[in-house]
């Protein structure tokens, strides 16, 4: 048995064999290029290969399993002999410039989303068919880089780290836990281990290495250890360990409609960050008094282009009509940074955490923030929807979003569609600037929420990607508990309220701290609502 103990992210017990990520090299990317007639023949012969490939498989299929059997490959070769795929990847190599790679997931995608809206089952289940020949060029297309990730059982997912945008192409329900050799507390994959409320270890040092893929492991998210290849005895301890953890989670249940209130009776609300719609239920599920955090930016990132208007509004729909009149606090794009999806082709920066992010993304491509400003307003018809911006550091910002939402309001009206005028719009505090300000912030927004990740990276001049920092990364440091102070004072002094829905929000020796300083909201992980609300009834501020 190896036993390597390192840092928890989130805690519990997790058992299962170790599946190591491996990075997925064909991720298509988009990239121009210079001699179109040289894709195009590129895609040419990948789609002649497809071809040759799939009529073999009809053969096998035909001999082994029969004509039904079969019949599923003639149809995916009719696919790709049909003129309108083929030609629409051909021009749109030519007119766009793309990548053969790009054309063909770029026209697999429409026509997919074509056969997925129509009414007839058979054509309906085409879209699939669909997604399949693409794939398969795909692979004709890089063969010696094609290595899809797929999990078959449920497993502990390792890795040296993990992107946001390789996090999200998991398969939840397979995910048992996540330990990283390196990675950081507050990296989005942390972030995202805490708000599925799965066990996860970073930091695991070179002893996690790729030897050990399918070897049963054991994680132990309360002490941050990892047990690979365990003996009997500590399989049984940590499976006695994991039965209380239970016990623990029906007891915080108990705590179910109880509001969060102190001994001497000092409210607060306690509100859940969210990523997507499975959120969403994992709130309801903890019972949390509304979203402080749906970070939008994951919707962009789980597209292969640009999410329309439609798209996001029925998100943002469900959400709303989901909590029932409960608050749902939506921030606009946060992309950038780590948080990468390759449509945008943002460009390559010498230090992307202070470059184009973000609001910055947004103010300099306004059509894609109206694109998402309509939909948030068209969705507020149907609950209690705020818009929440993100890296503030100006008045005039503010002064340009609110111009920018003007002008989307004017559109709605113009096209007749219902929204509430008076969706509350509030600011991320997330820089130094924006809380040096903010008594200046304060009266022009509605409310203010502190990302202290991003506070912290910032303040202390620390990357919060970079785990080699964290010996010198103090979450406590008193300048940001004195910035939380000022903004709170500010906030209140020009009546409105104010928040924190970085991860510090969910740190539960900070609570009374919190409530002292008179936060009005903590916004956390949907497995920390419960136990945040146990400490609030534990503390007695008068005592
Ligand atoms: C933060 O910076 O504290 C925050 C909540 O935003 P994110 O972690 O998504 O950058
Ligand atoms: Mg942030």
């Amino acid at each position: 048995m190896l036993i390597i103990k390192s840092e928890s992210v989130f805690s519990g017990i997790a058992i299962g064999p170790l599946r190591f990520f491996k990075k997925d090299l064909a991720a298509v990317s988009h990239i121009t290029v210079s001699n179109t007639e040289e894709e195009a023949r590129r895609f040419e012969s990948a789609r002649a290969l497809a071809i040759e490939q799939i009529g073999e498989l009809y053969k096998k299929a035909l001999n082994e399993a029969g004509e039904k059997a079969a019949a599923l490959f003639e149809v995916h070769q009719m696919m790709l002999d049909d003129p309108d795929f083929y030609e629409s990847v051909i021009s749109m190599i030519r007119e766009k410039r793309t990548n053969a790679e790009y054309a063909v997931s770029m026209v697999a995608k429409n026509l997919s989303e074509v056969f997925s809206s129509m009414d007839d089952d058979y054509m309906k289940e085409r879209a699939a068919d669909i997604l399949d020949i693409s794939q398969r060029v795909q692979k004709m297309l890089n063969p010696e880089r094609y290595q899809p990730f797929t999990m078959t059982v449920p497993s502990i997912v390792a890795a040296d780290d993990l992107a946001p945008s390789e996090t999200v192409q998991l398969d939840r329900k397979k995910i048992l836990g996540f330990v990283m050799s390196k990675g950081s507390s507050n990296s989005h994959m942390s972030i995202l281990a805490r708000s599925m409320g799965i066990p996860a270890i970073i930091g695991a040092g070179d002893e996690l290495s790729e030897d050990l893929e399918g070897t049963l492991a054991i994680l132990d998210g309360s002490t941050g250890t990892v047990y690979i290849d365990p003996d009997v005895v500590t399989i049984e301890v940590m499976q006695r360990k994991q039965r209380a953890a239970r016990q623990n989670i029906e007891r915080l249940e108990t705590l179910k409609g109880q509001p969060n209130v102190t001994v001497d009776g000092q409210k607060i609300d306690v509100f859940a960050n969210v990523l997507d719609l499975s959120g969403i239920d994992a709130a309801l599920k903890n019972d949390a008094g509304g979203i402080g955090l749906f970070r939008s930016e994951f919707i962009y990132m789980e597209s292969q282009d640009y999410p329309t208007e439609e798209e996001q509004f029925a998100v943002y729909k469900q959400a709303a009509e989901q909590m029932g009149g409960r608050k749902v606090i939506i921030r606009t794009l946060d992309i950038g940074a780590d948080k990468q999806a390759p449509y945008f082709d943002l460009p390559q920066e010498e230090n992307p955490a202070l470059g184009l992010r973000a609001i910055r993304i947004c103010l300099t491509r306004p059509e894609i923030f109206k694109t998402q400003l309509r939909a948030l307003y068209r969705a507020s018809a149907f609950g209690n929807i705020s818009i929440m911006l993100p890296m503030i550091i100006s008045l005039k910002e503010i002064k340009e979003i609110r111009h920018i939402v003007e002008e989307v309001k004017i559109e709605l009206k113009h096209v007749k569609a219902i929204f509430n005028e008076d969706v509350e719009i509030g600011i991320m505090l997330e820089t130094p600037a924006s809380i040096i300000i903010s008594d200046e912030l304060a009266k022009v927004v509605d409310f203010f929420s502190i990302g202290t990740n991003d506070l912290t990276q910032y303040t202390l001049a620390i990357d919060r990607q970079n785990r080699q920092l964290e010996q010198f990364c103090d979450t406590h440091h008193p300048a940001i508990l004195k910035m939380i102070e000022m903004a709170t004072i500010a906030a209140h002094n020009a009546g409105i309220w104010c928040g924190i829905c970085g991860e510090l929000a969910g740190d539960l020796s900070l609570t009374e701290t919190f409530l002292r300083i008179g936060i009005d909201e903590l916004s956390v992980s949907a497995g920390m609502v419960l136990p945040l609300r146990e400490k609030i009834r534990s503390i007695d501020l008068k005592a």
